[in-house]
């Protein structure tokens, strides 16, 4: 008997090595109370531990100066501009799995494969319920409209979510109309483009002023949040573009890195991700539309309603973000 036993002991003793061998690698820029516990439902039933480097920052500049020698098996990220960058470094690879092509609708993931949309964010309106009782603005265009002017806050013009706003409006009308609406927006600001999406409803709610643009999770966030829930409340919902292209989405997501130790690791990772386990703690958590359509959307967001959605693929948009970027500047938008 005694052989035996050490015999059984060893060989666990070598599985659970094993099993503490697997692993996957990922270089997140979204925040640890959204992914880590995916991340440990994922171990939980895979045995596959996650290793995770958190930063708000320079992942991607990261990931080309390691090059080949990168330890990280997937990039997260919370946008799509930052998806885009990787694509242009180079340090992304295809990722074959039809899984992801069933949980993902097409326009949410790139042709070639090298990223995937795993939650989506509109750009909503919000408008003063006090203040804008009639008259609201109904699309993004409406935003330049001479009638809107001293009334608009929104954050910095160059900031990701307004750049792809921005290359959003070149793709459907062209960059001489979309400069003539970016400085009738900037005509119409109450103030200097400032702060974070939040900062602009909170800027309603002072009566600072009454028509901001921000995703559509932070409405979300904000009633979580105690000391921000007036701001939220002070606040109606408008989607844009309801009688037109519909309302401009983004999303956050996932590439495989070019040099990926841990390929399969990976892939069963971005699988995960996407299936209804995780889009679920998506919504529930950070009130995002979860990309996989056999999911809900939270409570609240179901509350807003259905609306119709801009399907222009964000592949084909982010190739007017330089240009979203120069018009900017060229109409001083942030000055
Ligand atoms: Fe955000």
């Amino acid at each position: 008997m005694k052989p035996l036993f050490i015999l059984f002991m060893v060989s666990t003793l070598f599985a659970s090595n094993t099993l503490a061998a697997e692993s996957v690698n990922v270089y997140s820029y979204r925040q640890p109370f959204l992914i880590e516990p995916m991340f440990e439902k994922f171990t939980e039933s895979t045995g596959i531990e996650v290793n995770t480097v958190f930063a708000k920052k320079g992942l991607v500049e990261r990931l080309k100066s390691e090059g080949k020698n990168s330890p990280a098996d997937l990039l997260l990220t919370s946008d799509f501009s930052n998806l885009r960058a990787a694509v242009e470094a180079q340090v992304t690879q295809a990722a074959q799995s039809d899984v992801l092509n069933q949980n993902i609708p097409a326009e949410f993931r790139d042709p070639d494969n090298q990223w995937f949309g795993l939650t989506n964010r509109a750009r909503l309106i919000v408008v003063s319920k006090d203040r804008m009782t009639e008259g609201a603005p109904s699309s993004y265009e409406d935003l330049a409209k001479p009638e809107y002017a001293g009334k608009i806050c929104t954050r910095s013009g160059k900031h990701n979510y307004m750049l792809t706003l921005t290359a959003s409006v070149i793709a459907h009308a062209g960059l001489d109309k979309a400069k003539g609406w970016l400085s009738g927006v900037k005509e119409n600001l109450a103030r200097k483009p400032q702060g974070n999406d939040r900062a602009q409803v909170k800027a309603i709610s002072q009566g600072q002023c009454d028509i901001a643009v921000i995703n559509s999770y932070y409405m979300g966030a904000m009633l979580d949040d105690e000391e921000q829930t007036t701001w939220a409340d002070s606040v109606n919902i408008v989607f844009p573009n309801q009688a037109d292209r519909g309302t401009h989405m983004n999303i956050s997501g996932v590439a495989l890195t070019s040099s990926a130790p841990n390929k399969s690791n990976a892939i069963k990772l971005m699988e995960y991700l996407s299936s209804a386990e995780a889009q679920q703690h998506y919504a529930e958590v950070n009130h995002e539309y979860p990309v996989n359509k056999s999911v809900e959307p939270s409570e609240l967001v179901q509350s807003w309603g259905e609306f119709k959605y801009d399907t222009k693929s964000l592949a084909e948009i982010a190739t007017h973000r330089n240009d979203a970027s120069k018009m900017v500047d060229q109409v001083a938008y942030d000055n």
